[in-house]
């Protein structure tokens, strides 16, 4: 996209931060920024700063926070970061995430080194220097884009962001400060009792900032509310000094967060921004995106399919994988209605009870063994009842144990993940993997490629590609001592990597829809392109319903 409108010359910023509380949606705000940037034709990038100690969120729970979402160069980031690539078209590399625990290493590493030359090592420069050092390497690296979009993680006043504001504060000054578009995403809590809409928060935390020394440009206020009224957005822009019409409503939507971009839209977010950063473009053209809103909104068929897993409960533990059933859903004009179901109650109960009504079943990727005996279950209920059954990474593990089990005969075939002592150990640690001792950022992580057999479901999903290249988060893997038995007993093996024979997708034939990968497919699905495994499912399950 953009090349008509090139700056060529120099980079613009826009910095987005959060003011009151979390959770605003600060991530959506600043992809559909993007979005529309995007559609006026220019080249935007993205980045996410996250004030935590960790280096990266890969080592976290999800219950801590939410998905880890995994790049191509293999790098575990922030779930926002699964935001941007669905939002806008760019890449995104290890580049564009950074915690406080990356920088902070860093400059500990430089100081064993002796790279300060005998200085005090401080916050201010040295912190600081850093975290702009990420700037200027994303400003190089990405040297075709108009614009970098930096989401701050967290909220104004939180003592963790404050090296990064002030940071931000030095960066803006150093690239100059007309190069850049500072934007406050707010609250405007609405007290129901008295009828009002308050902006007191909104003005303390606008306060807040400029007593770091950032005057924001744009204030976004998120409100429940349809809009603002001109009489708020003149006294916002009063209290936090800014043009009335540079404050914008972000309001709740209310069928898809896709329409996010069509809601800042309606402000002209992309008119005011340009403006703050001196760049004249013609309007944003949405038309393709406004027809896919369409088709999530109204689509003609509905399919139900349960997603097993042990998150279900957590809004944001399986964010891509909901994600990608948006996508898939648009594409055959239907509905995806997602069953969330928690696989440790299943194992309690039946499958006919709590899966019996479904079109289809999906088994996410998991770590740990509670609740891997329900995925087992679900699996099998898939498999004997032809309901169409698509499993992800640990969703292909057990899918072999469960075959392994009950066709194979082998009933104590198990991981080692969950049982050391298996006598049948069909999923077993990766050679390189049996060493490892530190646990961050040493699984199998990234795109590899995958070889594809001809004449399989998997082969025809992906329209005959024979090389495809998917993206990998896991420890664990089908064990090449048991392929020759299950390929005996009907198991197919669609797909492996070349390199290391590592089986990346298998398939049961006969079956109405039923085909796994140890690969994260959800990582790769965008809203117009959605990926060919969850767009089979879809399909499948529609057919199923059907009949
Ligand atoms: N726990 C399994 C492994 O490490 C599966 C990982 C996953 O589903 N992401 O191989």
């Amino acid at each position: 996209m953009g090349a008509a409108y090139k700056l060529r010359t120099i980079m613009k910023y826009i910095f987005v931060t959060g003011g009151v509380v979390s959770s605003l949606g600060k991530g959506l705000a600043a992809a559909s920024i993007g979005t529309l940037l995007e559609h006026c034709g220019l080249d935007v990038t993205m980045q996410k700063f996250d004030p935590y100690l960790n280096i990266d969120p890969g080592t976290m729970s999800p219950y801590q926070h939410g998905e880890v979402y995994v790049l191509n160069d293999g790098a575990e980031t922030d779930l926002d970061l699964g935001h941007y690539e669905r939002f806008i078209h760019c890449e995104l590399s290890r580049l564009n995430n950074l915690t406080s625990g990356k920088v902070f290493e860093t400059v500990l590493e430089k100081e064993r080194r002796g790279d300060y030359l005998g200085k005090t090592v401080q916050y201010i420069p040295h912190v600081t220097n850093e975290i702009k050092q990420r700037l200027y390497d994303l400003t190089e690296k990405n040297k075709e884009c108009d614009v970098i979009i930096t989401e701050i993680g967290g909220t104004v006043g939180d003592i963790e962001g404050y090296l990064f504001l002030e940071a931000l504060r030095q960066f803006a000054l150093e690239v100059g400060r007309n190069n850049c578009c500072f934007i406050h995403v707010t609250l405007l809590p609405y007290i129901k009792a008295a009828g009002e809409t308050k902006t007191k928060p909104t003005q303390q935390s606008v306060a807040k900032l400029r007593e770091i020394g950032i005057q924001p440009d744009i204030i976004v206020c998120r409100t429940e509310m349809d809009n603002l009224t001109d009489e708020e957005k003149t006294k916002i822009g009063m209290f936090c000094n800014v043009p009335p019409r540079n404050v914008v409503a972000f309001c709740d939507v209310k069928h898809s967060i896709y329409e996010c971009p069509l809601d800042l839209g309606r402000d002209r977010v992309d008119r005011i921004v340009t403006e703050v950063l001196g760049i004249t473009v013609p309007k944003p053209k949405m038309d393709e995106w406004q027809k896919f809103v369409g088709r999530v909104i109204h689509p003609s068929h509905s399919v139900r399919i349960a997603v097993v897993g042990k998150y279900i409960s957590l809004q944001d533990a399986y964010k891509s994988i909901y994600e990608s059933f948006t996508h898939a859903g648009a594409a055959n004009d239907c509905r995806v209605e997602i069953v969330r179901v928690d696989a440790e109650a299943l194992e309690k109960s039946n499958c006919a009870e709590m899966i019996g009504a479904v079109d289809g079943i999906l088994v996410p990727g998991g770590f740990g063994e509670r609740g891997v005996e329900g995925k087992i279950m679900a699996v099998q209920y898939a498999r004997e009842n032809n309901i169409p059954f698509f499993g992800i990474c640990l969703g292909m593990q057990v899918a072999v144990i469960e075959f392994a089990r009950n066709v194979l005969g082998l009933k104590d075939a198990n991981s080692t993940e969950f049982n050391k002592e298996s006598s049948a150990p069909v999923i077993c640690l990766q050679e390189e993997q049996k060493t490892i001792i530190n646990m961050g950022a040493t699984m199998r992580l990234g795109a590899y490629p995958a070889h594809i057999q001809k004449n399989t479901l998997c082969s025809k999903l992906y329209g005959g590609a024979e090389i495809i290249s998917e993206r990998h988060r896991h420890r664990y893997e089908f064990n090449a001592d048991y392929r020759e038995a299950c390929e005996k007993a009907g198991l197919v093996i669609s797909a492996v990597n070349d390199e290391h024979g590592l089986v990346e997708v298998v398939e049961l034939p006969g079956h109405p829809f039923f085909i796994a990968c140890q690969y994260h497919p959800e990582f790769q699905s965008r809203p117009t392109k959605s990926h060919p495994l969850f767009h089979g499912l879809v399909a499948a399950a529609l057919e199923k319903k059907q009949g």
